[in-house]
This record gives C-alpha cells, sequence and structure tokens, in this order.
C-alpha cells in the first residue's frame, strides 16, 4: 500500500473528532484559499498567488555562510533551550540597542521564539484563565483570535479606524481584556505608527490592567520615512507590554521558524515556562546563522542587504499601487510592509475575490479574513515578481479570462 493508496487512511473508530475548543476555532483563512488556487491549477488555468505573505527573496549571504559554518560544529545538533541560545539573546540585546536604543537584559527580558507566531500564539495561554478576554485589532492578523480561542478565552475585538491611519481608540475597547494584540507596521493594511500611538496603547494598558503585546513583525520593512518603532521606546512600555520580532520578513527566512520576544521580564518569564513544556528550543545553526543576520545592523539604519530587499518590496508595492489606481481601483498607500490593502466598491471584498479569481486567475485574500472591518477590502501581498505583477495588472486590465 503507498501513501496516496486511499485505503491508507483507516477509519479510527477510537477517533472522537477534535477537541470543542478546537472546534470553536475558524480554520485558517490561508490553506483554504491555496485549496482553492490548487483547484483551479489542476483543471490547467495560470493562477498567480498573491494570497500569502511569504517572502521569495533569498536570505542574505553572511547568513547562508554562518549557517554553513556551523552545522559542522560539534554538539551543535543537540537540544537547544526554550529561552534560545545565550549567544543569540545577547545578539538580540544588542540588536535592540543599536537599532532602537533600548536596553534589554538577554537573561530576562528576551526569549527565542519558533518564528513570531509560536510566542504570539502562546501567549494568551502562559497569562490568562478561562473566560477571561483578548482584546484583538479588526482588521488584524488572524492568528491571534485562534490563540485566544484555543484556550477558551473571550475575544472582544477592537476597531482600527480607516480615517486616523488605521489605529485604535482604546475608549472604545469593550470589557476588561486581560491581553491585548497591536501590529504595526499593520498585517493587512501596510499603515506604519506615530509613537503617540503607542503611547495611548501603553497609557490604555496601565489604566486598563492588560498586557499589551505588540507585534513588530513588519519593524524593517517601511517605505521611507523615520525607521519604524519598538514599543520599548515608550517610557513605561516595559511595565505593561513585550513586543514581538520575527525572522521570516526581516532577512526573508520563513521557513526557519525563528522569532524572538523581548520586554517585561515577568511576561517573558510565563512564555518561556510555558514553551519549556511544549518545545525544547529553535535548531542551534540556525540561531548562529540569526545571530550574524542581526550582527549586520551598524546602527538604526537597515544594513544594505536589508535596503536592497526592502527597495524590491518597495518597488513592487509602488507598482501595484499605481497600476491600481490607474485602473480606477482605491487603494491604501502602504507605508510598509508585504501588503496592499485595496477597498473595493459595490460588492464585498470575498466576492470582488472569488470573482478575480475566476475571471482572471489572480489568488487575493479577502478583507473579512482579517475581520469584520475588512469585509469591503481585499489584501494583496507583494511578495511576487513585478512581471507576475504587471501581468495581474494586464489581466485585470482587459478582462482576462482564466486560461487564455
Ligand atoms: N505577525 C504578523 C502581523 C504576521 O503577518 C506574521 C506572518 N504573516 C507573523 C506575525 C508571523 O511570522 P513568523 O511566525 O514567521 O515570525
Amino acid at each position: 500500500m503507498t501513501i496516496s493508496d486511499p485505503r491508507s487512511v483507516v477509519a479510527t473508530p477510537s477517533f472522537r473528532g477534535v477537541s470543542a475548543d478546537l472546534a470553536s476555532v475558524p480554520p485558517y483563512p490561508f490553506a483554504g484559499l491555496e485549496a482553492q488556487a490548487e483547484a483551479l491549477a489542476r483543471q490547467g488555468r495560470s493562477v498567480l498567488r498573491f494570497a500569502l505573505g511569504d517572502p521569495d527573496l533569498p536570505p542574505p549571504t553572511p547568513m547562508l555562510d554562518a549557517l554553513r559554518e556551523s552545522v559542522s560544529s560539534p554538539g551543535i545538533h543537540a537540544y537547544s533551550t526554550s529561552r534560545g541560545e545565550p549567544s543569540l539573546r545577547e545578539a538580540i540585546a544588542s540588536w535592540m540597542h543599536t537599532r532602537f536604543g533600548v536596553t534589554v537584559d538577554p537573561e530576562h527580558e528576551v526569549a527565542v521564539l519558533l518564528g513570531s507566531k509560536e510566542g504570539l500564539t502562546a501567549l494568551p495561554r502562559a497569562l490568562l484563565n478561562r473566560g477571561e478576554s483578548v482584546a484583538v485589532p479588526d482588521p488584524g492578523y488572524p492568528a491571534y483570535i485562534g490563540a485566544a480561542m484555543l484556550s477558551g478565552l473571550r475575544v472582544e475585538r477592537f476597531a482600527l479606524d480607516p480615517a486616523a491611519a488605521w489605529s485604535p481608540d482604546w475608549s472604545a475597547l469593550p470589557g476588561r481584556p486581560g491581553l491585548a494584540y497591536l501590529n504595526y507596521p499593520n498585517n493587512p493594511t501596510g499603515q506604519t505608527v506615530e509613537r503617540a500611538v503607542l503611547r495611548e496603547a501603553v497609557d490604555a494598558a496601565r489604566s486598563r490592567g492588560f498586557t499589551l503585546a505588540f507585534d513588530n513583525a513588519y519593524s524593517e520593512i517601511t517605505f521611507g520615512g523615520a525607521p519604524a518603532p519598538s514599543l520599548l521606546q515608550i517610557p513605561g512600555a516595559r511595565e505593561v507590554g513585550v513586543e514581538f520580532h520575527s525572522f521570516s520578513k526581516t532577512f526573508g527566512v520563513p521557513g526557519w521558524r525563528l522569532g524572538f520576544a523581548v520586554g517585561n521580564a515577568d511576561v517573558i518569564g510565563a512564555l518561556v515556562r510555558l514553551k519549556s513544556q511544549i518545545d525544547s528550543g529553535a535548531a542551534t545553526p540556525l540561531q548562529r546563522a540569526a545571530v550574524r543576520g542581526l550582527q549586520m545592523y551598524r546602527g538604526p539604519m537597515r544594513p544594505a542587504a536589508i535596503e536592497e530587499r526592502v527597495a524590491e518590496y518597495r518597488r513592487r508595492s509602488d507598482r501595484l499601487v499605481q497600476g491600481l489606481e490607474a485602473l480606477g481601483e482605491q487603494v491604501v498607500r502602504p507605508g510598509g510592509t508585504l501588503y496592499v490593502w485595496q477597498r473595493v466598491g459595490g460588492r464585498s471584498g470575498a466576492q470582488y475575490a472569488d470573482d478575480v479569481l475566476q475571471r482572471h486567475g489572480i489568488l487575493l485574500t479577502p478583507g473579512s479574513a482579517f475581520g469584520s472591518r475588512g469585509a469591503n477590502y481585499v489584501r494583496w501581498s507583494i511578495t511576487r515578481t513585478e512581471p507576475e505583477i504587471e501581468l495581474a495588472l494586464t489581466r485585470l486590465g482587459n478582462g482576462h479570462a482564466v486560461g487564455n
């Protein structure tokens, strides 16, 4: 019997279905979208995939060199620790200082993560009790919701205001959450953040007594203007908050599953305590390569190797925005990230995305995947090459029928 033989999938009478907590969570949106594209591709249709934000540019050479060197070091393939290798935690602390002028203690205020998603989603389970609530921005990265629901927690959505550069109004936050997520540069809107918005978030967390989880996964992907801030640059932030970073986007290594959390020592301690029950740390050769990546920074500005990557993303983003606007579409101009957020008129984002997939073979993410306030939007990911962007614009422009 081969793996693909349907007889290999046997009925298991002892399987009683998934847990109630898992059943309560809506399916993760991107898996379904990719399946739709697959189905069309199997019919021989050409599909341009602009749904997933999966960085496509190769990692910087020094990181690959470090990986190659470290992989044959004695003892390197042993278990690491849930908190992360000391050398990487020290490099993270140095980077936080070089990049943001922020001092963190590598022993107590830093944790290495198996991708920032791992830490972001572990946090509610580490901090809150059943029945408590988690505040999640609408629109926002879908993983926050799944994380809360899997722990039997209530989700309170709070609106990001399109008229205020998609920033929150904390006075409208319902209930008394134990934890709130905030993310800038923002997925899906592409908006960057002013420090004043972070100050308001810290004030809200302090006065209302919640932990603030600031998702800074796109801190290095900004298009002009000042470098993106850190939450920890805001006075008092360390008392209420932690910040999450990702190697995936900055260095183009999403498959390495490497990120980190920095900030409040009690929260970092809780996260590491939970992680130690579940994982045994990231692969040490990858952590060594990550050290080399962080060491490329000599100041707050991006080093050349990162600057080149961001310049490419910016070219793509500018071209897509310009092309969509030329077609009469309404686009929210991004200040950074890997996304372009398009407002659609006259129908829902889901209908638009479905139509564009069926008629033009272009896979987009409906804005509703990020919350009800995204219902009239679609999200484009710019992790596709310029020729693919040109092709998508041409198809949209000339009413191309899929399969042509
Ligand atoms: N935060 C945001 C806002 C994201 O968009 C993503 C990935 N798309 C992540 C976190 C997770 O990134 P990773 O786990 O690869 O570090």
